[in-house]
């Protein structure tokens, strides 16, 4: 038997995005995610060669984007949690549906979303499952997202593949652990950049502006991902006393985490800031909203979703403010609205008056912590992932393991 492995990315190594990842060792093909780039115009991975199975770390789609288009082509099974597959195949439909309304061309149907959904063999942190004759699969909740997870692969040499990870507890999910291996395949998103304050005070200066935008009477307009931050939002505000508002896909989302508890830290505390909170479902509910002192919302990123029907009603509003609490990734809206103090408004960009801020609630590690990360861990070699700036990591764990930084398409031997 061949003992050598052999990895190649098919996108999303050298950019946070996008990212898939073959894996080849002994008789086993894996694939590890199958994600794309949601944006103008979407952007994929390269097309995989066939494989054994299909490894799934958590829903956000530059992880889970492009598992539906396997099943156009042939059946796979699908190694990941149970909460992880609802949560993908919601935000996969509508993928499609920003697709159709932006006009692209969709990648795949809705039948293709349906049999990927029924391929999922569902498993669970702390389990394992036999690959092969040789081989085996130890599950780690990653601390990323509620249900997400790391893959440690095991045969002749322990293979960690982290997809997103954080170390430290949040409102909506714990925190993971190193796990030790020979070879540790880690992302990178937050590589040269440390976040600068823990949790507990950015949370702490979130309720500062809120109250101060609220005193001054304007409205605090929280645009957030539907997938986990917007529910660690509820969390945060529950015991305010604001009149909190809750619009956009995040309320399925919640629905969703409240039938797999186990996989949140508090799923008590959530229920009870949904009983809180008030549903958005209407226009008429939107223009209540607009009254109200605290609204959160869809999309993240504000290239779409309920948060443009609310900004152009606040549009010049100096009282109120947008304050943003997910990193804006280039050429996103959020990234235009922060650089520039505008907004796109389905093509036509306005002046925003609105006061602007960022808070660092982050669901990844920081650049220290992904290096302390990785001494614990205590890995011969290092795969640098999911970062658009991998020097900043290399150069201080070039000490601790053999560093590979392959870029997309590149196979290499490990
Ligand atoms: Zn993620
Ligand atoms: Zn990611």
């Amino acid at each position: 038997m061949n003992n050598g492995i052999k990895i190649q990315f098919l996108g999303g190594v050298e950019e946070v995005g996008r990212l898939a990842m073959v894996l080849e060792t002994g008789d086993i093909k894996l694939l590890f995610e199958y994600g794309m780039s949601p944006g103008k115009p979407p952007l994929y991975p390269l097309p995989p060669p066939p494989v054994d199975l299909v490894l799934l770390t958590h829903a956000h789609l530059d992880h889970s984007g492009m598992i539906p288009w396997l099943f156009s082509r042939n059946d796979q099974k699908i190694l990941t949690t149970q909460l992880t597959g609802e949560i993908s195949n919601l935000l996969h439909k509508d993928s499609i549906k920003i697709a159709k309304s932006e006009g692209y061309a969709t990648p795949y149907s809705t039948s293709d979303i349906k049999e990927s959904n029924h391929s999922i063999s569902p498993v669970a942190p702390s389990q394992n499952r036999r690959i092969g004759d040789n081989y085996e699969v130890n599950f780690h909740s990653a601390g990323h997202i509620p249900g997400s997870l790391m893959f440690e692969l095991i045969g002749d040499k322990k293979i960690l593949f982290t997809g997103d990870f954080n170390i430290n507890d949040t409102r909506i999910v714990n925190g993971t652990k190193p796990v030790e291996c020979d070879i540790l395949i880690l992302e990178g998103t937050y590589a040269g950049r440390d976040h600068p304050k823990k949790r507990e005070e950015i949370e702490k200066d979130l309720l500062i502006k809120i109250d101060e935008v609220v005193k001054r009477g304007g409205v605090a307009v929280l645009p957030a991902f539907a997938v986990s931050r917007s529910q660690e939002l509820l969390l945060v505000l529950k015991n305010s006393g604001y009149n909190v508002w809750f619009d956009g896909m995040g309320k399925k989302v919640s629905k969703i985490f409240l039938k797999h508890r186990k996989y949140l830290r508090a799923p008590e505390e959530l229920k009870k800031a949904m009983n809180k909170v008030n549903l958005v479902h209407s226009d008429q509910g939107r223009k209540l909203a607009l009254k109200g002192e605290v609204i959160i919302t869809s999309s993240g990123m504000m290239d779409g979703g309920p948060v443009l029907n609310y900004m152009n009603k606040l549009k010049e509003d100096r009282k109120s403010a947008v304050l943003l609490t997910g990193y804006q990734v280039p050429n996103s809206n959020a990234r235009l609205l922060v650089d520039k103090g505008r907004l796109d408004f389905y093509g036509v960009t306005e002046k925003i008056e609105c006061e602007v801020e960022y808070f660092d609630f982050s669901a990844h590690a920081g650049h220290s912590e992904l290096i302390e990360f990785a001494k614990k861990c205590n890995p011969e070699k290092i795969v640098l992932m999911h970062s658009d700036n991998r020097e900043a990591l290399a150069d201080p764990l070039k000490d601790v393991a053999e560093i590979f930084t392959p870029n997309t398409g590149e196979q290499i031997n490990l």
